[in-house]
């Protein structure tokens, strides 16, 4: 996958990101659905929803840091290792920042 191709993807999920993340808060803009959320208190629903904002949070922080390093040039290359991130895991998930072993030892360490 090439940078372009990277930056299209990254921006798209950028600004799928900002919109739920924009529903997730309440956005008065982009009135929720409640018809998923009947069952449960609005407690749980509320403890739910921070959940999945911080979830989309990070998302979008790995996403931004992934359009960041394709302006650096050094995009698809591992930030631990430096070797590059292969093809298939980019094209999975185009915000990964490290080759599979290195992912694997910093969740590993966590
Ligand atoms: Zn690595």
């Amino acid at each position: 996958m090439n940078d372009a191709t990277a930056r299209v993807r990254l921006e798209s999920m950028l600004s799928e990101l900002d919109r739920s993340i924009g529903i997730l808060r309440g956005d008065p803009a982009s009135p929720r659905d409640r018809s998923a959320a009947d069952a449960g208190s609005d407690l749980v629903d509320a403890d739910r929803n921070q959940a999945m904002l911080e979830v989309a949070a990070r998302h979008r922080r790995s996403v931004l840091e992934a359009l960041r390093r394709i302006d650096d040039g050094c995009y698809g290359l591992c930030v631990d290792c430096g070797r590059s991130v292969p093809e298939g895991r980019l094209e999975a998930r185009p915000e990964a920042s490290r080759c599979v072993e290195c992912q694997s030892r910093r969740e590993r360490r966590r």
